[in-house]
């Protein structure tokens, strides 16, 4: 049996070389391909939207058992985007995959203010979506960009740094924003709100000097090639940035990594040690999966072109191996071995002691570094241009 849709091709086909004559069928050519045009234009609209649109979404909580909300004239609306009449503060539970609130269920809740709604005594802008997520409670915060802005700035930075730093994390931090909202439109939101995307606590922690960096850059994202770039940034790179591909594999043209010693002015955020004994570090190991006995070293293997070690060697009696050097730093912590430039030195008592420079995975701007540059009169935009080569600084507003 042909499928019905089958059935509607096979009756198109017979209208189209049967019934209508061939200049006919010239006209229809030409109307579809008039459609397939307009179906394209509708999707680059949305793509032009997307780049424009002036509010960000943010999954501040992912899975909570419970989630308290409070704050001053808050309007409550259902997943249907009806009113709710509900006592604040309101006290919301996971049952099943609904929320329960005062003893009704909803699927949905959505919470807004004109001055801030308070998740847990923690104050946001704009909205705070609420849904059932694995057996708990998720909450996406809807604001506008430049709000969202404001209050990341001390959650990544010091606002009391440098302005032309501050402005020059403004920047990055948008660029990011925009570019991730871009490749997950239509998702239930865009940006993660802790180092997994980019740091954000809430409104509680804005401040004047943030507020003015973000302003002074207004819409302002870096570019490459007329999009929105991938805008990495990482605390400290110790001595030089590292190229993208040998990160996540993909080779992008403004992410080849420079030289930088700037972050060397600030040796207590650059330079690191750590110490573990070789029976924790080997429990370690197997808790990651790793089938190893007897661990009796651990050796820097070779390294890459950017100084960074492209391989760690794990020695033991039983399963030596080897790791990368993203696998090795994820097994111990990433918090505790904070960069894979490093070296290690075995002690008497059976201890490993990591010796290292950098913190994070050193792809694009250095922060430590621009600090340093700002400090040595070079503004954001000469920054910007320092970390991201051949990059352009544009306007939202003024692209198409
Ligand atoms: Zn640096």
């Amino acid at each position: 049996m042909p499928s019905s849709k089958k059935l509607t091709h096979y009756a198109i086909m017979c209208f189209y070389s049967q019934v209508l004559r061939p200049h006919e069928r010239s006209g229809i050519i030409i109307l579809l391909v008039l459609a397939a045009i307009l179906v394209s234009w509708s999707g680059f609209g949305k793509i032009q939207a997307a780049v424009q649109d002036d509010t960000i979404r943010i999954a501040i909580v992912k899975s909570a058992p419970e989630i308290t909300v409070a704050g001053d004239g808050i309007v409550v609306t259902n997943g249907a985007g009806e009113p709710v009449s509900l006592s604040i503060p309101a006290l919301v539970k996971p049952v099943g995959d609904g929320l329960l609130v005062d003893g009704t269920l909803y699927k949905k809740l959505s919470f807004s203010s004109e001055t801030a709604v308070y998740i847990n005594n923690k104050p946001y802008r704009g909205s705070a979506e609420l849904s059932p997520f694995d057996k708990g409670i998720q909450v996406v915060n809807q604001l506008l960009l430049e709000e969202y802005l404001v209050g990341l700035i001390n959650c990544e930075i010091s606002s009391s740094w440098p302005i032309e730093a501050v402005k020059a994390q403004a920047i990055i931090a948008r660029t990011y924003a925009v570019n991730r909202r871009l490749a997950r439109m239509g998702a239930p939101y865009h940006l993660e709100s802790s180092v997994i995307d980019q740091v954000y606590d809430g409104s509680s922690i804005e401040d004047s000097r943030a507020r003015r960096a973000v302003h002074e850059t207004e819409g302002e994202v870096l570019t490459y090639g007329g999009g929105v770039i991938q805008a990495y940034y990482h605390s400290s790179c110790g001595g030089r940035t590292e190229a993208s591909e040998n990160v996540w594999g993909a080779a992008l043209p403004y992410l080849k990594g420079v030289e930088c010693q700037y972050c060397f002015s600030s040796p207590t955020a650059t330079a690191w040690e750590y110490k573990i004994s070789l029976k924790d570090l080997e429990e370690r190991l197997r808790n990651a999966g790793y089938k190893i006995s007897g661990l009796s070293s651990i050796k820097p293997g070779v390294l890459n072109g950017r100084g960074r070690l492209k391989q760690v060697l794990v020695q033991a009696t039983v399963g030596s191996t080897a790791l990368t050097g993203d696998q090795f730093r994820k097994v111990v912590g990433y918090g505790l071995i904070k960069s894979t430039r490093f070296t290690v030195t075995t002690g008497s008592k059976k201890e490993l002691l990591f010796s290292g420079t950098g913190n994070g995975h050193g792809v694009g701007l250095c922060q430590w570094g621009a600090k340093q540059r700002a400090l040595d009169g070079f503004s954001s935009d000469e920054i910007l241009s320092y970390y991201y080569p051949g990059t352009e600084l544009k306007k939202l507003s003024e692209m198409n």
